[in-house]
């Protein structure tokens, strides 16, 4: 299955994909995960990239696109992929669907989790993620069991930079003015489903792994 998850910030694309690759081993590509990795090693995409995701605005196509191809190109991608973050735009969501129709893999289902304005200041405001593993929690939804400390590897936790309300109402404008067009283009396609992002991980795993099984 090769699936784009589409949902403003604290839809829980993220955690869904997770899901996928942790209970049916799908491939999960998450733009900002590859994007953090760069920052941290000081590889030139992470410089070319930082002060935009600061911002939380978006880093600019060509960087995003080209990072996102190689990563398909070196890739089992011809097993099924879930794209997390990506495309955020319509001119990354035509380059990169030549490009994946040019390798014979194009994307075969496209969920966007509608989301209200509630949940995301929630969910984001209350994230934290393991600075060695990148595990998320949240600290009313998913405490870990050592206040700050991660449950998988023993890691410290911190809260992103971006989860702030200033850069969230900014990610969130973002996302209404240019990533909100992507569910006409997916659905023009006929490949695009909707469902809740406000339900429980759980609920929407379930619903979500139901459709992707039996495709
Ligand atoms: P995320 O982890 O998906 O919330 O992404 C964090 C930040 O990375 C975003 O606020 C952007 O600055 C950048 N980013 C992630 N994906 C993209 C994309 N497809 N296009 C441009 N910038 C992106």
């Amino acid at each position: 299955m090769r699936l784009v998850l589409i949902g403003p910030p604290g839809a829980g694309k993220g955690t869904q994909a997770v899901m996928l690759f942790e209970r049916l081993g799908i491939l999960h590509l998450s733009t900002g995960d590859i994007l953090r990795e760069n920052v941290k090693k000081g590889a030139p995409i992470g410089k070319k990239a930082s002060s935009f995701m600061e911002k939380g605005e978006l880093v600019p196509d060509d960087i995003v696109i080209e990072m996102m191809l190689d990563k398909v190109r070196s890739s089992n991608a011809d097993k099924g992929f879930v794209l997390d973050g990506f495309p955020r735009t319509i001119y990354q969501a035509k380059k990169m669907d030549e490009a994946l129709k040019d390798l014979k893999i194009p994307i075969e289902l496209v969920v966007y989790f509608e989301t209200t304005l509630k949940t995301i200041i929630f969910r984001l405001t209350g994230r934290r993620l393991c600075k060695e593993c990148g595990a998320n929690y949240h600290i009313v939804n998913m405490p870990t069991k050592k206040p700050g400390v991660c449950d998988k590897c023993g890691g410290e936790l911190y809260q992103r930079k971006d989860d702030n309300e200033e850069t969230i109402k900014t990610r969130l404008e973002i996302f209404n003015n240019q990533t909100k067009e992507l569910i006409d283009y997916y659905r023009d396609k006929g490949i695009l489903r909707e469902m809740s992002g406000d339900l429980d991980a759980d609920v929407v795993y379930k619903e979500l792994a139901g459709i992707v099984r039996v495709r």
